[in-house]
């Protein structure tokens, strides 16, 4: 049997560290930590919504439209058929992205009655029909934020900087912040046309495929397909902006240089899916190769109430969980250490079987006292008891022979020195133990 194509697993433990969970598990933490010096709060969102949550969050001639995995629930009895506004209710489709299923949360729960500025973030799979390549999967892991009820230009500068210590955190070098303004719907129109008018002059030079998705939509085209072409005076979105939009960049831009951060300005940058306006950004590396963009976000003001919620302004982003874990492998991360995870306190070796519940009682001790401790039950000879112990690498063992046993006695073995200590097995174990053994 096979996993789905285009899924991976994350396994207990293996030869490459960076596809087992404890590793998944340190990065998480990391993730976690940043989250909360910010004061955001984890929302977790269910992985299938209706297929209509996403259909009017991304807008229909998204690239992500295309990819998800939806499907009709034909065992569902109640359909509400097409036109109704809430849309077929038997079309359901695994989460592609975040923003719109914790938009339609946002709204359902009516989070905006709780606080005024919700600073929201989550982790979690997400899943698009892709064509498969190293950093692109089919099922993948994003964590982001979405900060609603933002409106001032600090909201952009905290979104930035979040994302930049998530980055620092793991130890992750040679990324670049692309930045840029789409200003609002007015401009974006404008770019399209601008875009549209600046292609046709280069008509055959252009692919067909290219040329399709032109027509479609210009934004995706300058998205997407531009870079493949050496054009010169490329349309720029900054000259279609309003100034109410521009002075906001300029803001922005005044505050970043302030704070020393570093950015790239790019006015062709756009991004792939309909609600955003003004601020764009993306971070990529070029250690990445092909896939390089590891995050990717910005504002969009009018996404909640296109999805029926009250009038919310809000920006975010998200970034590729595996994406991260491929620049930290290349760049041999140290941040995350597994060392000290694989480490085990106490291993507890007993001479005979019949001193195994002797022993378990001494394991049951140490684990209540959250000491990592490991024991076998299948009989094994104590010779091989002891050879599991080097192998385990663990920092004491526990040795339980005739003498202990009779006379309830625990010989503790510090492996790194071979010292031995025998200590009664009463009510103040635990006491010697901790006070006398290990911090001596
Ligand atoms: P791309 O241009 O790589 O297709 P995108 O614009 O579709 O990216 P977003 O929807 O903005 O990506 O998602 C944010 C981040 O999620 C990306 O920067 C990337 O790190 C990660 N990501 C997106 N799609 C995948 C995928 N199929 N596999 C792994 N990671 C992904
Ligand atoms: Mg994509």
């Amino acid at each position: 049997m096979k996993i789905v194509k285009g899924f991976r697993d994350i396994l207990p433990y293996g030869n490459n560290p960076s596809d087992t969970s404890p590793y998944w598990s340190l990065i998480v933490e990391n993730l976690r930590k940043v989250m909360s010096v910010y004061n955001f709060s984890e929302i977790i969102t269910p992985v299938i919504e209706y297929t209509h949550v996403f259909e009017r969050g991304m807008g229909l001639d998204t690239d992500i439209h295309k990819q998800m995995y939806d499907f009709v629930l034909e065992r569902e009895p109640h359909n509400r058929g097409e036109g109704d506004s809430e849309g077929d209710i038997r079309s359901y489709c695994l989460r592609p992205e975040g923003t719109a299923a914790i938009v339609r949360s946002f709204i359902e729960n009516s989070l905006y009655k709780l606080k005024k500025i919700n600073k929201l973030f989550y982790l979690g799979p997400m899943f698009r029909y892709e064509r498969m390549q190293k950093g692109r999967y089919r099922m993948f892991h994003q964590v982001g934020i979405e900060v609603l009820g933002s409106e001032g230009t600090y909201h952009e500068v905290e979104t930035l900087n979040l994302a930049k210590d998530i980055l620092d955190k793991l130890e992750i070098k040679n990324y670049v912040f692309q930045i840029n303004t789409i200003g609002d719907t007015e401009s974006l129109k404008n770019i399209s046309v601008a875009i549209k008018k600046f292609t046709a002059k280069h008509r055959e030079t252009l692919s067909n495929a290219d040329q399709e998705i032109l027509s479609v939509n210009p934004l995706r085209f300058l998205d997407k397909a531009i870079h493949k072409y050496n054009f010169d005076n490329i349309p720029k979105t900054i000259d279609y902006v309003s100034n109410k939009s521009l002075n906001r960049f300029k803001e922005l831009i005044e505050i970043l240089d302030s704070l020393n951060f570093k950015y790239n300005i790019n006015h062709q940058l756009v991004r792939g899916i309909d609600y955003y306006n003004d601020l764009v950004f993306e971070v990529a590396s070029k250690d990445l190769g092909a896939q390089d963009t590891i995050l990717a976000g910005g504002r969009y003001d009018n996404l909640v109430k296109r999805m029926g919620g009250p009038d919310t302004k809000a920006i975010g982003f998200a970034a590729g969980i595996e994406r991260i874990i491929l620049l930290m492998d290349k760049q041999k991360s140290s941040s995350v250490q597994l060392s000290n995870l694989e480490e085990i306190d106490f291993y507890i070796a007993y001479q005979d079987p019949n001193f195994l519940n002797y022993s378990f009682k001494i394991a049951n001790q140490l684990r209540r006292s959250n000491f990592k401790v490991e024991i076998e039950y299948d009989s094994k000879s104590f010779v091989k008891q002891m050879k599991t112990a080097n192998k385990l690498s663990c920092r004491y063992v526990v040795i339980i022979g005739n003498e202990e046993f009779n006379n309830s006695l625990v010989r503790v073995k510090k492996m790194s020195t071979g010292e031995e200590r025998v200590i009664n097995l009463d009510s103040k174990f635990m006491d010697v133990l901790l006070n006398e053994i290990l911090t001596p």
